[in-house]
């Protein structure tokens, strides 16, 4: 009886420990097709721009250059295509840092408004080429000061309200609504344009996931704005939230803490 009691503790540390290998070991074979499949996308996605480029460069070569129309039409596509390339390659150096958690956020007091009317002058050709309407609503009132990291969440801002722009139609409109309680300053960016089905809502901050890849493509898209966008919003202890209806438009929205204005900052 006596040899039985450390037999079974011997075997129950051999099947703790073989238990706990076992786990580490799904852990880095996790890991391993993580780090795969994000190497097969991110290969993926870089082929898309680098073979229209060269599609278009190689036509050119082949003679397509002597007409002056089509070398204008292919120079400009094979310039938006690399483009578009460059935007991806920031992208992912974004998205890689904020995922290996190297990245800082400085936070600062500063207002709301003047960051978003700043955002939305950048954004206003975009807007104009397509014809989308946008409108910034307030109380002048009220106090939109917040703290955060204000290069971040410019980001998130110009993210959303681009998406807001470029998932819209003709004519649509984009209404950027900010609201200030004591404790939060919300900010809804909502648009009347093609809406999420319900079943990719849940999916599009997931990296290069898109509801309509070629138009995503064709309006520069990366696939990794909302990733991002998530990240930054994770840093701040704040969530974003999505409402959708298909054919009808969305409505992005989060919240900042409220801060009283600085006496530096006071105009
Ligand atoms: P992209 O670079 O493709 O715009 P994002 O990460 O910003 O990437 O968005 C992911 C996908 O979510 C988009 O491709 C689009 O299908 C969908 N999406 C994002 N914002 C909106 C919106 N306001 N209306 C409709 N669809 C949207």
């Amino acid at each position: 009886k006596t040899s039985i009691s450390p037999l079974r503790k011997i075997n129950s540390t051999i099947n703790s420990y073989a238990i706990a290998k076992n786990k580490e070991i799904e852990t880095l074979q996790r890991n391993a097709a993580f780090r795969r499949e994000f190497v097969a996308d991110i290969s993926h996605e870089l082929k898309t721009p680098i073979f229209a480029a060269q599609g278009y460069v190689h036509t050119l070569l082949d003679g397509a250059v002597e007409d002056v129309n089509v070398r204008d039409k292919f120079l400009k596509r094979a310039a938006k295509s690399l483009n578009n390339l460059d935007n991806l390659v920031q992208d992912l150096l974004t998205l890689n840092q904020m995922e290996s958690g190297v990245v800082k956020f400085n936070h600062e007091v500063f207002n709301m408004i003047p960051l978003i009317e700043e955002v939305l002058e950048q954004l206003e050709n975009k807007a104009e080429k397509r014809h989308v309407n946008i409108r910034f609503k307030y109380n002048p009132e009220k106090s939109y000061f917040t703290k955060a990291d204000k290069d971040k969440i410019y980001r998130v801002c110009q993210n959303l309200i681009s998406n807001a722009i470029k998932y819209n139609h003709e004519g649509g409109e984009a209404i950027i609504h900010v609201k200030s309680t004591k404790n939060h300053i919300k900010i809804d960016i909502k648009d009347n344009g093609l809406g999420i089905p319900p079943e990719d809502i849940k999916r599009i901050f997931e990296r290069f996931y898109r509801v309509d890849k070629s138009r995503s493509r064709e309006m520069g898209g990366t696939g990794l704005g909302l990733a991002i966008v998530k990240h930054i919003l994770e840093g701040h202890k704040s969530k974003i939230s999505v409402t959708s209806t298909l054919g009808k438009g969305s409505n992005f929205s989060f919240t900042l803490p409220s801060e009283k204005k600085a006496s530096a900052t006071e105009e």
